[in-house]
């Protein structure tokens, strides 16, 4: 470790021009966007832009639910001590300590805008995940809580005049000046670029699973926000971490469909191609084992059979089989398989990206202006491995806690200077690999890396960014950052395994961030002062 950054300190208006007619533009529409612009729009106006239709992202497909510690058996105690022990070393505890703590504000929240959570015996229903020492798992609809979390927060947003809505509209750009972010550039659906000026732009554009080429995510999961700010100057942290699915629906191109964990749950058992139960040998809970665990079971399983896993039900009651899934029995139908009575062939897949933006609880950046919130920022909460409904719950507090902050624009914002990203070196070499960003993704980063293909992968990235048109340098901005994450973190821990480096060292405890190409140690430090500190440590 070499030095502190120097980090300034501002107040929200920074002491550069503050035009209370400019609004505060919102970049995408899942739970995060839709909430912040809902609970921003009594301070000033409002313009949300998101490149597809209103509500496509991943919020609409999640199944399970949404983590909160409301339960009479239940305490945020517990909720704290399960997320940290899932993020294995790397959660900042103090933002582990208020998201959990927020929970049961952020349900009541909902409900008051009219999500209609599942309710039994007189009050909400909960239901248990993996990992959860209780019963918390707030849901709606069964396994359709995205879909009823993002149809309630669309009804009210179409219904408030302050809020201009800019459907199929991407966001190209943030513009900065002086420092600070002061709007974007757009593309429209014909193609047309516009400038729209901002007094503060909040970053809530979802996932990356579309780094990898399978993925559970909807095609709109592209890590465009990560790739924006990491071109405005702002840091970024933890993208050597991506949470894989275990179970994905091998069949047809990505988005992949999901079969929960809970198919296992009910009694669901994992086959090599020879019909044996090969968890049974890998982990003491067998399919029921940590999620990381179980996925690299598969991966690894598939590669050396050379043939299919696959999710075995037969011996449970079919009937009660398709009374309890009757999401997951649909996908199997539409490719030909009954859930029941078929093997199911599954695959491992890219779900979470647990990386992001480098942001607070209120998803401040080291941007002057740039806020992050939702799957597109990376917090501290998940550490190296995400507890199962916590992402939910991050965007639902990150967005509320947002909105307060636009709204009072209170306390210093310690920010540092944007730091541009390095220009990849000019290669005389031919790119020779014929496979597409997301096949090396999968190839150099999916569920086990190692150091020579990552270096190869990265290799080849630096080659395409040398020569690259601006609509594909988003990807690689992606894939050259997650690459050098990957590479850097010398050990195995959560979700990130090396098989050249298969343990965790003391040493790497720490979050890493990355600003204008270079690496640094992330402080967990007071979020409430909204500082989040950084030391640069030898790359
Ligand atoms: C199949 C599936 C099941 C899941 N189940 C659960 C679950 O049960 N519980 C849980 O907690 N989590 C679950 N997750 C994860 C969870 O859904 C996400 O982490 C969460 O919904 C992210 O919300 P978000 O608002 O940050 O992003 P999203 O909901 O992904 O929204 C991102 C928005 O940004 C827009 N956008 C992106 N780039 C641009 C751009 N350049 N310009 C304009 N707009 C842009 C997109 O169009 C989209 O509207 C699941 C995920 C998947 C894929």
């Amino acid at each position: 470790m070499r030095r502190i950054l120097e980090l300034r300190q501002l107040d929200a208006n920074g002491g550069v021009r503050h035009d209370s007619g400019d609004p505060v533009v919102v970049v995408g529409s899942g739970l995060a966007g839709l909430l912040v612009a809902l609970r921003a729009a009594p301070e000033g106006p409002i313009v949300l832009i998101t490149k597809t239709a209103l509500g496509e992202g991943n919020s609409i497909y999640a199944q399970g639910g949404i983590a909160a510690a409301i339960g009479p058996e239940d305490h945020i105690g517990a909720h704290l001590r399960d997320t940290l022990a899932a993020g294995a070393g790397l959660c900042d505890p103090g933002i582990v300590a208020a998201t959990v703590a927020a929970g049961p504000e952020s349900i009541a929240i909902l409900q008051a805008l009219g999500v209609p959570f599942d309710r039994a015996g007189g009050r909400l229903a909960l239901g248990r995940e993996g990992a959860h020492s209780a019963d918390r798992i707030v849901h709606a609809g069964g396994d359709s809580t995205g879909a009823r979390v993002i149809e309630a927060l669309q009804r009210a947003l179409r219904a408030d005049p302050r809020i201009e809505l800019r459907e199929h509209t991407r966001v190209r750009e943030i513009l900065v000046r002086e420092g600070h972010v002061r709007g974007v550039v757009t593309e429209g659906p014909a193609g047309e670029l516009r400038s729209i000026g901002a007094r503060a732009v909040v970053l809530a554009t979802g996932g990356a699973g579309h780094l990898f080429s399978r993925t559970t995510n909807p095609v709109t999961a592209t890590g465009d926000g990560v790739a924006l700010a990491a071109h405005a100057g702002a840091a970024i942290a933890d993208l050597e971490m991506v949470q894989f699915h275990p179970t994905a629906l091998a069949a047809g191109a990505s988005p992949l469909p999901l079969i929960s964990e809970a198919v296992r749950g009910e009694g669901g058992y994992l086959r090599d191609p020879d019909g044996r139960r090969f968890m049974l040998d890998e982990h003491p809970l067998a399919e029921l084992g940590p999620r990381d665990v179980v996925a690299r079971a598969v991966a690894r399983t598939a590669l050396a059979s050379n043939g299919e896993v696959t999710l075995d039900l037969t011996h449970l009651d079919a009937e009660s089989v398709h009374r309890r899934f009757p999401t997951v029995s649909g996908v199997c139908a539409d490719v030909g398989l009954d859930l029941a009575r078929d093997l199911i062939p599954v695959t491992p897949a890219a779900h979470y990206a647990i990386g992001g933006v480098l942001a607070d609880l209120s998803g401040r950046t080291t941007l002057l202006g740039l806020y992050a919130i939702g799957e597109c920022a990376a917090t501290g909460l998940h550490g190296a491995n995400r507890l199962a409904s916590n992402s939910l719950l991050e965007a639902a507090v990150m967005a509320v806690r947002c909105a307060d902050d636009l709204a009072t624009g209170s306390g210093e914002w310690k920010v540092c200077d944007p730091v541009a990203l390095p220009s990849p070196a000019m290669r005389t070499m031919p790119d020779s690999d014929g496979r597409s960003v997301p096949e090396l993704m999968w190839a150099a980063m999916g569920l086990e890396r190692e150091e020579d293909s990552m270096r190869g992968a990265l290799a080849t990235i630096e080659r395409r960014r040398a020569s690259a048109p601006p609509a594909t340098s988003g990807e690689l901005t992606l894939a050259w950052l997650s690459l050098t994450a990957a590479r850097h973190r010398a050990e195995s821990r959560g979700a990130h395994f090396r098989h050249d480096l298969p343990t965790d060292r003391a040493e790497w405890a720490h979050r890493i961030a990355w600003l204008g190409g270079r690496p640094y140690r992330v402080a967990t430090s007071d979020h409430h002062a909204h500082h989040i500190a950084l030391a640069e440590e030898a790359a």
